[in-house]
């Protein structure tokens, strides 16, 4: 699975709502192996993913309508948790993600995110 740097916290917060029910049928495919595969392997990329590949905001290839939005969130989670185009284990990573996390970083990134306020990221990634 590819994905993009901010949806290593989309996946978390996910509850089961999207975009449309094409998005949530993909999302759902890929969150239930995301949560419950130990050992389960992302590449992570600086572009569109597997995610973004069901989104009716794609655009094309590395292109969402959204972007003004995404690339920040996308810039302010490499920066801060040092990620590379490469793949990982992904819960390994949101185990170190998460234990690094502060409210005032997690604010930070994805605070004017419409879904922010209505989905579980807060609860799911730093636990309150
Ligand atoms: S295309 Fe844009 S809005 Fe859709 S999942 Fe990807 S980043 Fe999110």
């Amino acid at each position: 699975m590819v994905m993009r740097p901010h949806h290593l916290l989309c996946t978390q917060g996910y509850s089961g709502k999207g975009y449309s029910p094409e998005f949530v049928r993909n999302m759902d495919h890929w969150v239930e192996r995301l949560r419950n595969r130990e050992g389960f392997r992302v590449r992570i990329t600086f572009s569109t993913d597997s995610l973004c590949s069901s989104c009716p905001h794609k655009q094309g290839e590395g292109l969402c309508d959204d972007d003004d939005k995404v690339l920040v969130y996308d810039r302010k989670i490499t920066e801060y948790f040092h990620l590379e185009e490469k793949e990982y284990v992904y819960q390994d990573l949101i185990r170190q993600i998460d234990a690094q996390m502060t409210p005032e970083m997690l604010q930070d990134i994805c605070g004017n995110c419409s879904w922010y306020p209505v989905s579980a990221c807060r609860k799911n990634i730093l636990g309150k």
